[in-house]
This record gives structure tokens, sequence and C-alpha cells, in this order.
């Protein structure tokens, strides 16, 4: 596949390379125009240094800042495999905002270390939002390893510290790997620093990652819109997983009950299949019950169907929530009202610092980790697995907030 794209974010400690690594990666695959690689050359030079990779990141941010070739908080490279996208995250506020509501959704992380230096409490905060936005495709770099003459024991030892930690998160990075972003050491190029070493590269990892257009791939969910009765009775909504074919057997939830799709119909034409991120319509050969809210499905894999639900909202309205409001919930076509019955943690989005444990309020641009209660069953699912039934916004008249399902409690 040519024109998949995979979004990722590298985060970490500050001073740990996080700048040095986005530069080598770009200067890695090729991705820096000629002039712009003299340019920061000259710049090193006359300040009698090594081409540095963190002023490729502070070039393009100036550049960035007048407006001139990049337009978005975005930084592009290619592999063989496919395009990459490296999400800026100007500060944590709007990164969990763009993640929790979907506006910019990050596909996998990149978690960077300083070898010597190891796991910082930045580090642990940074690591801890990762679980909580419930990314589960990490990678883990031990960078400078140059510093530390390329030490195995070293890097064992940061490891080891590191996935400590992340466990209790509950987080398992698919790869931990030594770089050193500077001398271009295991991020696109296998070198002869550490023989020991017998993994792959950054790169070759995040090759490995699945993308969200790998949705086709998925159990099929179909979230009904509309019910529009014409001449024939046509079921409107969204393939948000998976694949719908004239003929399927389909279930409807939360009834349960089955029939065949008779055809589906897009814009009023007769078609044969509608996937994954399409809208579209079906007649079915039953005359069920059918209404907006539903989930259909077509095989065995179901969704759970419950009112209670364990969750990470970014509350981001200037009224605060106070315990006993009820709200709306709403996901994908779902709109029912809602309470959130304890709040176990809320959470400093800026800082990252935990401001309560089993807490009353939460203001504005706070985390919270919840449980929601809902009137009647609502039909979601692992936020990894179908994200659109794994995301929910919470409303008074307007949203107030963003969240992300983290459990599931049939
Ligand atoms: P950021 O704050 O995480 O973006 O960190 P920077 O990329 O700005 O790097 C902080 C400092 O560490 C800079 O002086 C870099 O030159 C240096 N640095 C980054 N990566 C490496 C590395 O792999 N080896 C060495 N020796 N220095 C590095």
């Amino acid at each position: 596949m040519n024109n998949e794209t995979l979004k990722f974010v590298i985060v970490g400690h500050v001073d740990h390379g996080k700048s040095t690594l986005i530069g080598r990666l770009l200067y890695d695959t090729g991705s820096l125009p000629e002039e712009k690689i003299e340019e920061i050359k000259e710049i090193c030079e006359s300040l009698g240094k090594d081409i540095e990779f963190g002023y490729v990141m502070d070039h393009l941010e100036e550049e960035r800042d007048q407006g001139i070739t990049i337009d978005t908080a975005q930084t592009f490279f290619k592999t063989e495999k496919r395009d990459y996208v490296i999400i800026d995250a100007p500060g944590h506020v709007e990164f969990i905002k763009n993640m929790i509501s979907g506006a910019s959704q990050a596909e996998a992380a990149v978690l960077i270390v300083d070898a010597q230096e190891g796991v910082k409490e930045q580090t642990k905060r940074h690591a801890y939002i990762l679980s909580m936005l419930g990314l589960s495709q990490v990678i883990v770099v031990i960078n400078k390893m140059d510093i530390i003459k390329y030490d195995k024991n070293r890097f064992e030892i940061v490891k080891k510290d590191l996935l400590d930690f992340l466990s209790n998160i509950n987080i398992q990075p698919s790869y931990v790997i030594p770089i050193s972003a500077k001398n271009g050491d295991f991020i696109a190029n296998k070198t002869a620093s550490m023989e020991w070493y017998l993994g792959c590269t950054l790169l070759e990892a995040l090759d490995t990652f699945e993308t969200k257009e790998s949705a086709v791939a998925k159990p099929t969910r179909f979230v009904v819109q509309d019910v529009y009765s014409l001449d024939k009775r046509i079921v409107v909504g969204s393939v948000v997983s998976g694949i719908l074919r004239k003929g399927d057997r389909i279930k409807v939830l939360p009834s349960g009950e089955e029939t065949n799709i008779k055809s589906i119909e897009e814009f009023l034409k007769d078609v044969t299949e509608a996937e994954a991120g399409k809208s579209t319509g079906i007649v079915t050969e039953d005359k069920l019950f059918i209404d907006r809210g539903n989930v259909i499905i077509k095989d065995n894999d179901m969704p759970v169907i419950t009112t209670k639900i364990k969750a990470n909202i970014f509350w981001m309205d200037k009224i605060p929530f106070n315990k006993g409001e009820v709200l709306n919930f709403r996901c994908a076509t779902q709109e029912i009202s809602c309470s959130i019955e304890k709040i176990f943690r809320v959470i400093n989005s800026s800082t990252l610092e935990i401001i309560a444990e089993d807490g009353v309020e939460i203001k504005n641009r706070e985390v919270a980790n919840v449980l929601i209660k809902t009137d009647r069953p609502v039909i979601v699912e692992n936020f990894n697995k179908i994200e659109e039934l794994g995301r929910f916004v919470l409303g008074r008249e307007d949203t107030v907030a963003g969240g992300i399902i983290t459990e599931l409690m049939p």
C-alpha cells in the first residue's frame, strides 16, 4: 500500500533528544531539501559545531511561524512502506485535547529517554498520558548511546527501570531500541556501533505498526444514523469498520435480531459493498425494528452492551463538572443521559500533576479518570479495537468533554 499514512508523536523529557531525533529522521529519509541541509551546516559551522539535527526543527519552526513552507504543525517523511506524519505536540493541553476529541489522532508514540540521565519525572508523566489516551503502539528509544559509549549494561539498566514503570500503567512497548539521534545509529540505519543489539531500527519498528486504514480488516460495525421510508425502507449510517456486502447476514444491536442485506444503496445507486469509512444506506430483507443509535454487526465478534464505562475524559468547559450533575453521553450516533459515578483521579493537563484522587469536581482543561453510568445500555467497544465506538463526548447543551473508554464492564 502506498498512500497509507501513520501518524505518531515523539514524547519525552526535555533535552532527551526529541528535536534531534526528528531532524535525524527527516535527514536519513531524504526528506530535507539539499539547500536546507547546506543552510543548517553553515549555521552549525559558524558556531563551530558538527551538524546538529536539533537545528532542523528550530529551522522548520521558524519557517512555520513565518508561514512560508509548512502550513500545519506536522512534519512528514516516507519509508518504502508508507508515509509518516510526526504530530507536533505544542503543549500537553492541545495534544490531549486533540487526541481525545479525535481532531488529530496519533496512532503510535515514540517515548525517548536519555541513556545517561535515565527515566525522569517528565518521562513518567508523558508515558502516563500515552496510557490515558489509549495509545497501545509504543516504541521506546534509549537515546544518546554514543555518550555512554554504546554500553549494553547501562542500556539494560535504563530499559528495566522504564519497563517496570510502564508495566504499572499498562503500557507494553512493542520495541525498546538503543539509538544515537546525533550519530544516526539504529534510526534509519543499522550501524556497527552496537553489535550486541540484534533488534530492528526505529523505522523498521514503525513500519510494523497498524494504521487507521486497517479498519477494513476489523469486525464490521455499521452505526445507524437514520431510517427513511421511501418506496423501500433505507437504513442510513456509516460503516465505521469492516465491510458490508449485499447478501450478508447481519445482526441489529441492541435487539439482537437478525436478517440479510437485500441491497446497498449509495445515493440511490445499487452497489454491492460498502467498506469502512463509507456513509451508505442499506435495505434489509426483513423489516426489523431499526432506529438511530443502533449498531449493525456481521459476525460473532460482539461489541459490549453496558451501562457502566470506565473512561478518561478531558473537560473543556468553563463551568466545572460537579458530582451529581446529569450529562448527555454521545457515542457514534447514540445519545443517552448519564452521570459520573466516580472520579478516580483528576490530572492537570498542562503539568500532568495529579490534582485529586477520588475527586468531586472536574474543571476546565483537566483530565479525569472516571466511572460513567448511562441511563440505558449503550453499545461500546475498546478504543483501540474500534475507535468510533470507543470514543464519546459528554454534553450539557454544548459539548463539555471528550472521552476515551479505557475499560469495558459488561
Ligand atoms: P529535546 O529537548 O528533547 O528536543 O532535545 P534536543 O533534541 O534539543 O537535544 C538536547 C541536547 O542533546 C542537544 O544539545 C542535542 O545535541 C543533544 N543530543 C540529542 N541527541 C543526542 C545523541 O544521540 N547523542 C548526543 N551525544 N547528544 C544528543
